[in-house]
């Protein structure tokens, strides 16, 4: 078997799932930058965070009955954290988890130290729903830092993700737009790119 090089063994970060945090007292030590992902539901944001950590099905976890009302964090040895924050507008939630979910969204968003960026994911398929605005809307006006990714870009033509592009170019000109598709594995890099250069402390 070829012998691998010292530098070509870690070059691949390994990824483990850290914890879901149900409410504030659950989050891990704010000691490590972190990233977030949000976006309605089946927006494509597990396929996507499952590209981006090169694991097949790490970020199901967030799927499972508890833990999808919960911040779920993912764990790198590059000193880095994907944090899932679940689906926006999920209707089969009890209420009393939803409006615990409604005071933990905001905290996370605008509190959290170690929060470098935030990615909000927007279906290409569907032009922004009333749901994409208001969460654009929260991260504009709390002045969060984020980038806009359209996902699942292979479903549609050119001509419409040009489109998509003009119209979130128009209401967030000042942010990072990225076109991805999970399914064929295309922007995946851009977005891994944008993370590593925005992790180390010079920036
Ligand atoms: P989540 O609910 O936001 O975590 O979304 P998932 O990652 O579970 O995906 C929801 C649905 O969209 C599933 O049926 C996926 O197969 C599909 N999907 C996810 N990513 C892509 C993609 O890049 N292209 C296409 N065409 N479908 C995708």
């Amino acid at each position: 078997m070829k012998k691998l090089k010292a530098h070509q063994v870690h070059s691949v970060p390994q990824w483990s799932f850290l914890l879901s945090a149900p409410h504030e007292r659950a989050l891990p030590p704010a000691d490590v930058p972190e990233f977030a992902f949000m976006g309605r539901s089946n927006v494509g944001k597990s396929s996507l965070m499952n590209a981006l950590m090169h694991a097949s099905s790490l970020a199901r976890v967030s799927k499972r009955p508890g833990c999808t009302q919960a911040l779920n964090f993912y764990h790198s040895d590059a000193k880095v954290r994907l944090v899932d924050l679940p689906g926006m507008g999920y209707a089969k939630v009890p209420a009393g988890i939803q409006r615990q979910w409604h005071r933990m969204l905001p905290f996370y968003l605008t509190k959290r130290p170690n929060l470098v960026h935030t990615y909000l994911l927007i279906d290409g398929r569907h032009e922004p729903q009333r749901i994409d605005h208001t969460a654009l809307d929260f991260l504009r006006h709390r002045r969060c830092p984020f980038s806009v990714i359209i996902t699942k870009i292979d479903a549609i033509p050119a001509r419409v993700l040009d489109q998509r592009l003009e119209v979130l170019g128009t209401l967030c000109p000042h942010n990072d737009l990225f076109a991805v598709s999970a399914r064929k594995n295309t922007g995946i890099d851009a977005v891994r790119y944008h993370i590593s250069a925005h992790s180390t402390p010079d920036n």
